[in-house]
């Protein structure tokens, strides 16, 4: 057999897998199975059990992929998703129950109401980096819609990979959700069958090739993307509690958080000001040498290492390499990288180039918060931005001149905290939403309902068009 035809076989083998999986899936939708209230209640229930009796098995399982310390994979990947499952489990009648709506003076008599109707079968893709929150939260809101999902956790972190496939059927329906696990060519054949919404959560290249794939069946997609999120420090903002703040968001998850603070502006007056409190900052947080710290993680695997690295040491086409002003030390067997806080940043440095997704922080000056605002406007669409100043009018001319999927001011991370706040990207950082309520949207179709009584049925509404008749139409439609 030649290597091009047991790539043949094998694909032809991954193929009828997935189509396997899915044809089981489908099958338990159109049964029904997933409507009642009563199975999805259920399901968040398992749901809840698998976080709290799991816990150990998922937080062992993060600190061998991530080096995660304990207290962070529980309060972001364990604890966060639960709450986000209760929430749903309390909520669920109220936010899937049909809603009426008013109808205009032309639709009347009759009623209106939208109906949340589950997509059907779902696909969800997750990234390594909350390899718990990122496929379970989503799962939630699968369910919770009465969706059947099949999960495909990331490869990067293959111990949660490995986690989720032995907990899921323990605690979910197995009729009606599905772990495979793999990497590339898994994940391909999944993406060659038909489903009926995809969640995809990851990078922008990848998503490019989901939404490929989804178009083929014009299948709708969420797509959960990144980008350099930046931050603006504006000269009247409090610059120790900007420092400490940014200083967390950055290193949380040693920076391999999808909407951690890229870099930072700052006004030119307070830069090196800035550059102070970030270093006592993280030192206060990770001690004098943060590779003893037990809160501090470590980079997901060896191709990653590499690349971090490569944006503290590289240059670009100018030959320009920051200045290192706290960290660059690193450990490639431990794949350690110290926080680090880089200055002087030529615009072309690889740090500038790429989403840095790992514990370094270039800090650039900035003459106003105009030149910060036409920085971030230059690059695409991020997923989140954030601004520090006590000046209002500041802050609101930065979220009025600029877009991006969330804004958090005066503070990083914390709005995806909020389940009443829809949280997702727009442009190259993704489309779609969830948490909360828009969970359970992201995997309901909203069907528009509307019914008419048949007591009241004038013949006239049915005669030719008059000139009476349409100058009573034009008078009922000025008015809607
Ligand atoms: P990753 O490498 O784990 O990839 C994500 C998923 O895509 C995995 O399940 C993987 O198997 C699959 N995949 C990879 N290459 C593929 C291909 N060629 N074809 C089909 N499937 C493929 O994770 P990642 O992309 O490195 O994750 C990091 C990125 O995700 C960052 O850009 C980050 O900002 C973003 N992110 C976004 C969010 C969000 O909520 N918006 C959350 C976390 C991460």
């Amino acid at each position: 057999m030649t290597v091009t035809d047991q790539a043949d076989t094998t694909r032809r083998e991954l193929d009828e897998q997935a189509a396997a999986v899915v044809a089981r899936l489908r099958r338990t939708f159109e049964e029904r199975v997933t409507r009642p209230l009563a199975w999805r209640r259920a399901q968040l229930e398992g749901l809840d059990r698998l976080l709290v009796e799991g816990e150990e098995e998922l937080l062992d399982a993060l600190r061998q992929d991530l080096g995660k310390p304990r207290i962070e994979g529980w309060s972001t990947d364990v604890a966060y998703t639960r709450s986000e499952v209760r929430l749903l489990h309390r909520n669920l009648e109220r936010w899937t129950a049909p809603e009426r709506v008013r109808l205009p003076l032309l639709s009347l008599p009759g009623s209106g109401r939208i109906v949340r109707e589950p997509l059907g079968v779902a696909l969800i893709i997750g990234p390594w980096n909350y390899p718990v929150q990122l496929v379970l939260a989503p799962l939630a809101g699968a369910l919770a819609a009465g969706c059947t999902a099949v999960v495909k956790p990331s490869e990067v972190a293959p111990a949660t990979s490995a986690a989720l496939a032995r907990l899921v059927p323990r605690y979910l329906d197995e009729r009606a959700v599905a772990v495979v696990e793999g990497g590339v060519p898994e994940t391909t054949a999944l993406l060659r069958q038909r489903w009926d919404t995809i969640f995809y959560t990851g990078n922008s290249n990848v998503g490019r090739v989901v939404a490929r794939a989804a178009a083929e069946h014009l299948t709708p997609v969420t797509l959960e993307l990144g980008g350099k999120s930046p931050v603006i420090v504006d000269r009247s903002a409090r610059i120790d509690v900007a420092a400490r703040r940014i200083a967390w968001g950055k290193l949380l998850n040693a920076g391999q958080t999808c909407v951690a603070p890229d870099h930072v502006l700052v006004h030119e007056s307070v830069h090196d000001e800035l550059v102070d409190r970030l270093a006592d900052a993280i030192r206060s947080m990770y001690g004098d040498d943060p590779s003893r710290s037990p809160d501090y993680a470590r980079i997901v695997s060896d191709r990653h290492f590499r690349r971090v690295v490569g944006l503290i040491d590289g240059a670009g086409p100018s030959g320009r390499r920051p200045t290192v002003a706290l960290g660059g030390e690193r450990d490639p067997e431990d794949r350690y990288v110290a926080p680090t806080i880089l200055t002087d940043v030529a615009d072309d440095a690889p740090c500038m180039a790429e989403e840095i997704f790992g514990p370094v922080l270039p800090v650039i000056p900035v003459r106003d918060v105009d030149e910060a605002i036409e920085r971030v406007n230059r690059g695409p669409k991020p997923l989140a931005l954030y601004a520090f100043a006590e000046d209002r009018a500041v802050l609101d001319r930065v979220v009025d001149r600029t877009s991006s999927g969330g804004v958090c001011l005066n503070h990083v991370v914390f709005h995806l905290t909020a389940p009443s706040l829809p949280f997702g990207g727009v442009g190259e950082s993704g489309m779609g939403a969830y948490h909360g309520r828009a969970s359970i949207d992201a995997f309901s179709h909203r069907r528009s309902v509307m019914t008419k009584p048949t007591r009241v049925d004038p013949p006239v509404a049915y005669a030719p068009f008059t000139a009476l008749k349409q100058k009573v139409l034009r008078a009922v439609m000025s008015r809607m």
